[in-house]
């Protein structure tokens, strides 16, 4: 096997910081991992792209195939600050080193990663609590709202998604209208999605929030949880003065307001640390998670002393592993690395850039419907006709794998799987971005003929 894949990658530049020795014999063929992965890794996610993408190694925005192609990697949100980033890597080998244990000790690194974790957040939210991943964090949310408020009713926005977990499934539409099944059950709401470009109410703010006043009036709810950007939605972000009008009627109607910054936080949208102060709102509870460890498993709630007093006068909370010593030693060195690179400031530039390039493309492809977002969280709606803007799913899917070929991962989102998501690692460069858009040109192109 190490054979093949040498001569296969003559060139060792292709295979950055991983010389060939390094990657273990199970991962170098494709076609046993791949007959392993049917045999004894069921039920799973189909995996991406029709011939399965064989990763061994990344590094910064790149993903290196077991070949020893390098591709820029448009879509990974949890290597946040870099695949392999250096300082994470050896925060984690240093604390594994030392010390990795459960969460009932006194211990620095855990109490040190919530004081610095809470000093990104405004006043009143300043009490963390530590989970392993974002699905763990909502339904940990959803348990302190219901507690606190003494109600059991919710309320979600349309499409969203918020996590694996039995709890979750019922406040993530996204999973149970693709499923075709229940519906939300019976102490969910579903809010009409915020969407600028194909929703009811386009940017008419005050007329959403009666929406939400509605559902309120017909269920005094414990929650209103939301993303202040939609990821699986379709990269939507809520126009202007819907999310702080959303919130006056939930907080009218004694409701909590929590946001899931699961995708959309640690400074992703380029203007802020959290994608909640860009709409001028302040949540009753945060729940984080993907980009917190760089891919470590890491989760987190933070919430205002006064939820958690109610929160933990009704039940008390214990999770073996959330917050454990390895996890936060990633976690502080993921905070070290955004603010010493200047990440945040970065993404908003080159995020800049990367969306003043694909709208100068929508000049040029009529198939591009729209483009949306903010700093590195981006989305392209790809359309049949512009006018009816009827959505190119099919289109769509030979953009993401011709876009492979060209080397640049792309995937695909939104109730009709028609939106490019763009969701790079931070450290991103602008001459990747012209990369990336280059090559999307290019693949725009060879499947421009199904426009209308
Ligand atoms: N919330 C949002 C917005 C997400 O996109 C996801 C995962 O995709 C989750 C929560 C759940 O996170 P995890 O898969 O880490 O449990």
């Amino acid at each position: 096997d190490i054979d093949v894949w040498e001569s296969i990658s003559p060139d060792p530049n292709l295979l950055l910081r991983i010389p060939v020795s390094h990657v273990p014999a199970r991962d170098r063929s494709k076609q046993e991992l791949a007959r392993r992965r049917r045999a004894n890794l069921a039920p799973a996610l189909s995996l991406s792209y029709a011939d399965p993408l064989h990763i061994v190694a990344g590094d910064g925005a790149y993903l290196v195939d077991a070949d020893g192609r390098r591709y820029l990697d448009l879509v990974n949100n949890v290597a946040h600050v870099g695949h392999g980033h250096p300082r994470v890597v050896s925060a984690l080998a240093a604390q594994a080193e030392l010390l990795n244990t459960n969460t009932r000790y006194l211990h620095g690194t855990i109490i040190e990663y919530a004081r610095r974790l809470a000093a990104t957040f405004p006043d009143p939210l300043s009490v963390v609590m530590l989970t392993n991943s974002g699905s763990e964090a909502n339904d940990l949310a959803l348990r302190m709202a219901r507690t606190a408020t003494g109600r059991e009713h919710v309320l979600v926005l349309d499409w969203a998604y918020h996590g694996n977990l039995g709890s979750l499934v019922e406040v993530s539409p996204y999973k149970f209208n693709r499923a075709g099944g229940d519906g939300p059950g019976p102490r969910v709401r579903v809010c009409e999605l915020p969407d600028p470009y194909r929703g009811r109410y386009g940017a008419d703010g005050p007329r959403y929030a009666a929406d939400v006043a509605t559902h309120c009036a017909d269920a005094p709810p414990a929650a209103f949880l939301h993303e202040s950007i939609l990821g699986c939605a379709g990269q939507i972000e809520p126009a202007p003065g819907h999310l702080a009008a959303a919130y006056a009627a939930a907080r009218e109607a004694g409701a909590l307001c929590i946001a899931d910054e699961v995708q959309c936080g640690f400074g992703r949208v380029g203007s802020h640390m959290w994608a909640f102060e860009a709409h001028g709102v302040i949540p009753d509870i945060v729940t984080l998670g993907k980009p917190i460890g760089n891919g470590h498993p890491l989760g987190a709630v933070v919430t205002t002393p006064a939820v958690a007093r109610a929160f933990q006068t009704g039940m008390e909370y214990f999770n073996t592993y959330g917050g454990n010593p390895v996890s936060c030693a990633a976690g502080l060195a993921v905070l070290d690395v955004l603010r010493d690179e200047r990440l945040m400031a970065h993404a908003a530039e080159v995020g800049t850039c990367l969306a003043a390039g694909l709208t100068e493309l929508a000049t040029r492809h009529s198939i591009i419907g729209d483009v949306r977002g903010r700093g590195l969280f981006l989305g392209v709606d790809l359309v049949e006709d512009r006018a009816t803007k009827r959505p190119a799913t099919e289109a769509a899917a030979r953009v993401v794998e011709l876009a492979r070929e060209g080397g640049v991962l792309l995937s695909l989102d939104g109730p009709h799987g028609n939106v490019l998501k763009i969701k790079p690692p931070m450290v991103l460069t602008r001459a990747d971005a012209e990369t990336a858009l280059a090559t999307l040109d290019r693949v725009l192109a060879m499947v421009g003929d199904v426009t209308t």
